[in-house]
């Protein structure tokens, strides 16, 4: 039976060695949650690090801590104390988590972690690859393993692959400084659908994926390589049930049945009006912790009357603690607390408690059920459970959630106060609104928000993920040419061999040639013109190259090889061993009024030129920066549409290329011209942009039509690149 293997950096497990015997332990964290239905209830497995490296494990129990995983049906991959330091420690923690999170002085680019990272993918992907079976889907999880959907794409391009970003996805901006982009990119876009919390993060990703791999991205979809890659946005939800019952089941309990914390908490709660404000997150720099205590510094200066009246409770994990940054922060949210505890505690009243460690699930829900408001206020976040656990347990519906707007969660929470948390006025003034807000307007928003966190819960995201994974596979399943592989090419070169009247129109750029950055560098090498004077000497064999190009270049670089050329998609055309002559009668007249529309483009977008032919103009815009070349042609294709309209002109949306000319002239009015003059038993076209779908419209059905590259095409068949296409006429040439 197919089963869905789950890769993450660590696996949902706890292994324990003592006396001499592994004990694993299943760990309920949300994503072990929402991962249940594929891993568990389907028979999945799920491969990640035990927690234990290679030097912790006796050589005696190494089997013993596989057999343990298996159980919990989990693989471990093994690591070394060293990967750990390099892949994790260092490239993942040092490198990936600054950058991504737009703390680029904390950024290091250090060669040898980028080696380890590289490595440790490879480990994890050999057991990918070892555990995978036909039909099986993976599903790969977060920022360190960005390289392994491509290293199992290598060797299984049949296997259909996710990857999910648990972190943000920064702007272009950000992502470039990184020395390794190209190769993460590409790593990445092994996956057949990329999913993000926000469509931010997305947008994001599409932009890189476009701007520095160059590649095509239409809407969502990227073309890379033979593939269509899907990304989309997929907010992460909670355990929501979990933690709604715990919250009910916590507030049935009375005295002796509550915990030691909650007593405490209780104490202080009874002794009056005391409003709690409670924060918890790991203690890592992205989660703006010394900023929210100097923003409740100024708040308790700014509004001295709240001062004995509220309490910041705060929950400061622990985390990461080897690496530098996280030690110096440490100190600095250390000193904070006890200069703020110092200069505003009274005999009765201190400011905040503050807790640096981890709690067990019971207290954290103790915290949350018992705190009227919850501060939480990170410089950047992926997401941000803690806001959405924290409104999940107020079951009487009232509590008010401060959140900040750098935060994915905030997307979806929008009835939460949101605020930006370098503005310490704005967080000052928020939590007197929030600590004054009426209850009936509490009720109001969370009603609201619980709602929507309940009915798009950590399952749900699952399911949708890999609903939309399953969609990617049949969306890659339906392009409408089919790959032509070996045996396709070997039923047409049956065709052509068997023929005894064969003619083929061959597009030029794209197809003959690859693009190049100024058009004009793009003449046909030596191998080319070999290829096609082979071609055009066969028996009973007729080249016609057929391009939007205008006929004194066509001419010039086609001058020696006896071949039919049709340029300017029709509009000229010189037979094989004559002169160029005009084939259609057109009109010249319009070029003036639109010339200066064109020009007003070039000089808003640089990088783009005017292309004027005889019968045409072209503006180029392969050059320009790829999104703004793109919003730009959208808006000139749609004002040169509205003024065309009424006179006989079209407009072509080529490849990076507009081109105006007579609507009455394509390549496909071309082609039937030709084909009708003799009577040929192998017609066979190609071509590579929108220009050629004419000719694969027009050509009759028994006619052999390929498309170079996996776009929608009325072309029959497709083949991935212009080395493809050469390989091709070879085979021709080959088959006599
Ligand atoms: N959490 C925990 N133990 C604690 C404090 C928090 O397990 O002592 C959990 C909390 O319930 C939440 C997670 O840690 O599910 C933190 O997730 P979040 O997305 O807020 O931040 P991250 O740590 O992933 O950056």
């Amino acid at each position: 039976m197919a089963k869905t293997i789950i890769v993450s950096n660590r696996l949902p497990l706890q292994l324990k060695i003592e006396n001499k015997s592994v004990t694993a332990t299943a760990s309920v964290g949300g994503l072990a949650t929402g991962m249940k239905s594929v891993h568990r209830d389907s028979n999945g497995l799920w491969i990640g690090w035990t927690g234990l490296v290679e030097e912790d494990v006796p050589s005696d129990l190494a089997d013993d801590v596989f057999e343990a995983a298996i159980a919990e049906q989990c693989i471990p991959v093994s690591l070394t104390a060293k990967d750990i330091e390099g892949f994790y420690y260092g490239f993942s923690n040092r490198t990936i988590w600054p950058l991504f999170h737009y703390f680029m002085e904390f950024t290091e680019f250090e060669k040898q972690s980028w080696q380890s990272y590289k490595e440790v993918n490879e480990k994890y992907a050999e057991v990918v690859l070892d555990n995978l079976e036909d039909d099986d889907t993976v599903w790969v999880h977060d920022y360190q393993l960005m390289l392994l959907p491509q290293l199992i794409k290598r060797e299984r391009p049949d296997v259909s692959i996710g990857f999910f970003l648990h972190i943000p996805f920064p702007s272009y901006e950000v992502f470039r400084t990184l020395p390794y982009r190209e190769e993460i990119l590409k790593g990445l876009l092994g996956a057949d659908l990329i999913g993000f919390h926000t469509y931010d993060y997305e947008r994001h990703f599409l932009s890189s994926v476009s701007r520095i791999l160059r590649l095509d991205v239409s809407f969502n979809s990227i073309t890379f390589r033979d593939r269509l890659v899907t990304v989309n946005s997929y907010p992460m939800g909670i355990d929501y049930e979990k933690f709604e019952n715990a919250a009910i089941e916590h507030n049935k309990k009375n005295t002796q049945d509550k915990s030691e914390l909650q007593r405490r908490l209780d104490s202080h709660l009874d002794a009056g009006d005391t409003k709690m404000i409670l924060s918890i997150d790991r203690l890592d720099y992205t989660k703006g912790i010394a900023n929210r205590i100097r923003a409740y510094e100024y708040f308790l200066e700014k509004y001295p009357e709240f001062k004995e009246k509220v309490r910041l409770v705060m929950l400061a994990v622990p985390s990461r603690s080897n690496v530098p940054q996280y030690q110096l922060l440490k100190k600095e949210v250390d000193e904070l607390v006890g200069r703020i505890n110092g200069k505003f505690s009274t005999v009765s009243w201190t400011p905040i408690w503050y807790f640096y460690r981890s709690m067990p699930f019971p207290n954290l829900i103790d915290l949350y059920t018992s705190c009227d408001v919850a501060l939480l206020t990170p410089i950047r976040d992926g997401m941000n459970l803690v806001a959405k656990e924290y409104i999940a347990t107020r079951t009487d519906k009232k509590g008010v959630l401060i959140l900040s707007e750098m935060t994915g969660a905030a997307q979806e929470m929008n009835e939460a106060l949101l605020i930006n948390p370098n503005n310490f006025e704005q967080i000052a003034d928020t939590l007197k609104q929030a600590i004054e807000m009426p209850e009936s307007e509490q009720v109001k928003r969370n009603n609201i928000l619980q709602k929507r966190l309940k009915r798009y819960n950590v399952e749900k995201w699952a399911r949708d993920f890999m609903t939309g994974l399953e969609e990617t596979k049949e969306k890659s399943d339906h392009v409408k040419a089919l790959k032509l592989n070996p045996t396709r090419q070997e039923e047409m070169l049956n065709a052509y061999s068997e023929s005894d009247h064969r003619i083929l129109f061959l597009d030029y750029d794209g197809t003959l040639r690859g693009f190049v950055n100024n058009p004009d560098d793009a003449s046909p090498d030596e191998a080319l013109l070999e290829l096609i004077d082979q071609l055009q000497q066969q028996q009973n064999t007729e080249v016609v190259i057929i391009s939007g190009r205008d006929r004194n270049t066509l001419g010039t670089w086609w001058k020696k090889i006896p071949i039919t050329l049709i340029a300017e998609h029709g509009v000229w055309k010189r037979e094989k061993g004559k002169n160029w002559e005009v084939t259609e009668n057109v009109k010249k007249d319009w070029m003036p009024n639109i010339r200066p529309i064109l020009e007003t483009y070039v000089d808003r977008t640089p990088g783009t030129f005017i292309e004027e032919k005889n019968y045409s103009l072209a503006w180029h815009y392969r050059n320009a920066d790829p999104e703004l070349g793109e919003m730009r042609a959208n808006e000139l294709s749609t004002t040169l549409k509205e003024l065309t309209s009424n006179h006989e002109l079209g407009v072509l949306d080529g490849n990076k290329v507009l081109e105006i000319k007579n609507s009455a002239i394509n390549k496909g009015k071309a082609v039937t011209k030709e084909i009708f003059k003799e009577d040929y038993t192998f017609i066979f076209s190609i071509g590579d942009d929108w220009t050629d779908e004419f000719m694969f419209e027009e050509l009759p059905d028994d006619a052999y039509t390929v498309k170079v590259g996996i776009q929608q095409t009325a072309a029959k068949y497709y083949v991935d690149d212009t080395e493809s296409v050469r390989k091709l006429l070879q085979s021709f040439v080959d088959a006599g």
